[in-house]
């Protein structure tokens, strides 16, 4: 049987004449028409010489393009490995001399920058810009289509190189098993089915976009409202046309800040939210403004997704939900107050990073289960709790601080509207606590008022030895808080 992901994707019967893309001027693309676009790239890559196995680095702008190449590539039995497009050329050299691909696509208006390292890379570049313009359609209408390449489940069908929030990017190699088992356990419990619309506002290099929202709404047949970029505006205006959004926190977040929201959302059936923490506060403001309880789960590039807070039932503000059927996860080495690391195995668990097969075999235990790097707590109905990441963990003078334990407090001081507690390294204690604080107002609680608050309710050594403030915290494009880059920053040299 072939396993192939693309086959799951691709309608075909009476769903082939369904919209599998909606744009925001209102062109439409069915599925039959999508699938048509992905014979003729797969064909171009077969026709340039791709192999079964070999990697395209696709560093494409949003577009029906962009999601027709990455169903042509696993047509072709190939491996995607999308990259940010808006990295600078020598970020794109990295990744292109690490993926080592047969093909590297890019917009035309790159392809002078990138030639030196498609070269270096002995790769063939094809172009194509967000409207389809460029070599690789020319290459397209000139080559014949070919039968969908057989795939096994344990054959790879991407690289996905992790979001890089706690060093270098690491390239997670998934499988087409992988991939169709998250896609299908997701599209089961959240209920996705082809009367659904999708409001795409992700980026399509990232685990949230594409193996969760496009993924699990071509597996339904569902349509995907693709709109470019996130943008406050256009998210609100796109709510009235669909049925779900997924998004990260600072979706939901800034939509609160826009008028009618109640009204605007009468249509969405499902609100989900990951790729980092929903503040429990954003939960509550959320259902009182909408009447809507957003769905948080939990996931990473690695894994993909691995817990949900439930379609029916109790949506548990700051959990994560229960694992996900066929996910086993445990607390590893859990601590007085039931805080552990959590490993996760199953069917969804990517098989090692490229390239690095030592770091690969150091995160997995001798049963098999990944060290995701996260920690956490899990109550007694089964929700999980992400409490942190193991490297913010905070030892300050042999203490073991959680940031988000601190966080939680300062959050709850008037006139705070967010804060990132990290720690840097100093001569005394090993390290000390820094608050970082985002006023709520212009006038910022001083930090005596902060420190008297925080000594209602942490023990002394929890406190924070310093306090920042800060007119916005760092977060990258998946609106994750950059605790590197605070890290940095505020490091002293006498550490
Ligand atoms: P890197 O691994 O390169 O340092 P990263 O871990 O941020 O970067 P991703 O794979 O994009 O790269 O992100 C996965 C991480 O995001 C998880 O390990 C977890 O820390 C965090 N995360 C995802 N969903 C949630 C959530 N709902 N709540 C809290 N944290 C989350
Ligand atoms: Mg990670």
């Amino acid at each position: 049987m072939n396993e192939n992901l693309f086959i799951a994707l691709m309608a075909s019967g009476d769903d082939a004449g369904r919209v599998a893309i909606e744009l925001p001027d209102g062109r439409r693309v069915r599925y039959d028409e999508l699938d048509e676009l992905a014979a003729g790239y797969a064909a171009a890559l077969e026709a340039v010489g791709t192999q079964p196995g070999d990697r395209v680095v696709a560093v494409l702008a949003k577009s029906v393009h962009a999601i027709a190449a990455y169903l042509a590539t696993l047509r072709a039995g190939a491996v995607f490995v999308p990259i940010n497009p808006s990295y600078t050329t020598t970020e794109l050299a990295y990744f292109i001399s690490d993926a080592q691909p047969a093909v590297v696509l890019c917009a035309p208006a790159r392809a002078d920058e990138l030639a030196a390292a498609c070269e270096r890379a002995d790769a063939t570049m094809l172009t194509a810009d967000a409207d389809g313009a460029g070599t690789l359609a020319e290459a397209a209408a000139r080559a014949t289509a070919r039968p969908v390449v057989p795939r096994g489940r344990d054959d790879l069908a991407a690289i996905l190189y992790t979001s890089g929030t706690t060093g270098r990017s690491k390239g997670a190699m998934l499988t087409h098993g992988n991939l169709a088992a998250n896609a299908e356990t997701l599209r089961a419990q959240w209920r996705f089915s082809c009367d659904d619309t999708l409001v795409h506002a992700l980026p399509v290099f990232h685990t949230h976009g594409l193996f969760v929202g496009i993924n699990v709404s071509f597996l339904a047949r569902a349509t995907v409202l693709l709109l470019p970029r996130f943008e406050v505006a256009s998210l609100a205006d796109a709510l009235r046309r669909a049925t779900v959004l997924m998004g990260v926190p600072t979706y939901y977040s800034r939509l609160l800040e826009v008028p009618d929201l109640r009204e605007r959302a009468s249509s969405i059936r499902l609100f989900v939210s990951g790729s980092a923490p929903l503040l429990a506060e954003t939960h509550r403001a959320w259902a009182a403004r909408t009447g809507h309880a957003i769905l948080e789960r939990y996931g990473m590039t690695e894994t993909t997704m691995l817990t949900s807070n439930p379609i029916d039932g109790e949506r548990r503000p700051g959990t994560v939900g229960r694992p996900l059927p066929g996910v086993e996860l445990r607390l590893a080495e859990p601590n007085a107050q039931g805080i552990g690391s959590i490993q996760v195995r199953g069917p969804n668990v990517f098989v090692g990073y490229w390239g690095l097969p030592e770091r690969s075999a150091a995160e997995f235990t001798d049963d098999g289960f990944f060290i995701t790097g996260d920690l956490g707590r899990i109550d007694a109905d089964g929700y999980v709790e992400i409490v942190g990441r193991e490297k913010d963990l905070v030892i300050t003078g042999g203490y073991n601080v959680y940031p988000k334990e601190v966080e939680l407090v300062l959050d709850a001081v008037d006139g705070v509207g967010e804060s990132a507690v990290f720690g840097v390294p100093d001569a005394d204690l090993g390290e000390r606590v820094i608050a970082a604080i985002v006023p709520a107002s212009p006038t910022a609680p001083t930090a005596d008022d902060l420190d008297a608050h925080l000594a209602e309710h942490l023990a002394r050594y929890k406190r924070p030895h310093d306090y920042v403030v800060l007119p916005a915290l760092p977060r990258n494009v998946m609106g994750k808080v950059q605790k590197n880059e605070l890290r940095t920053r505020y490091s002293s040299d006498d550490g």
